[in-house]
């Protein structure tokens, strides 16, 4: 039986990259493999994954319709994968949808985002993610300020730490994984 998975890591965890990588495995054996994004997302440009290392995916945007589309894909030509990009600005229905492709398709699904935003809390789509999903894995990546393993995310505005505002915010240039011990210090939480 086909599984959701959910890769999570903080900013800067390779996430892109393993994607593109992901859907590379899976084309160059001739595997078909479908690949979406979420349009809250505008940084990458129309429909597109990119790598901080340079390389590019095009994807569809996820719409309500999701299941079906896949649906129809697969019935088309036989579809292997699934592949979702910044899965945490998704719906909790929008995850619920996406779980009917593996138990009703028998098609994995790997969603791929950060699980929780600069003030620690969890995504609705990280949360719907971690109660459903089969397979959870974590992607890692160090801390800016240590050389310890980071788990948050920090927003610096103007190059100040900050907790405070809305929950999405794009432009990641603002955000930096940090561990727990430097993201308490850093914005005077210890
Ligand atoms: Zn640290």
């Amino acid at each position: 039986m086909a599984k959701l998975y959910f890769r999570y890591g903080t900013m800067q965890s390779n996430k892109s990259n393993q994607i593109i990588t992901t859907h590379h495995q899976y084309t160059t054996q001739s595997k078909r493999c479908l690949a979406y994004t979420t349009p809250i997302d505008s940084r990458s440009g129309y429909k597109k994954i990119k790598s901080r290392v340079g390389l590019e995916l095009e994807a569809e945007y996820i719409t309500d319709d999701i299941f079906e589309k896949v649906n129809k894909e697969n019935e088309k030509e036989k579809v292997f994968a699934v592949l979702i990009d910044e899965a945490q600005f998704l719906s909790k229905k929008d995850i619920h949808n996406l779980s009917d492709i593996p138990d009703l398709l028998d098609i994995p699904v790997i969603a791929f985002g950060l699980k929780t935003d600069f003030r620690n809390e969890l995504f609705e789509g990280s949360r719907t993610l971690l109660e459903l999903a089969d397979a959870i894995d974590e992607l890692k990546t160090v801390c800016q300020f240590c050389n310890k393993k980071a788990t948050l995310n920090m927003r610096l505005h103007n190059n100040i730490p900050t907790n405070v505002g809305e929950s999405i915010q794009i432009g990641d240039e603002e955000y930096v994984p940090v561990c727990r011990k430097c993201y308490k210090e850093r914005l005077d939480l210890v």
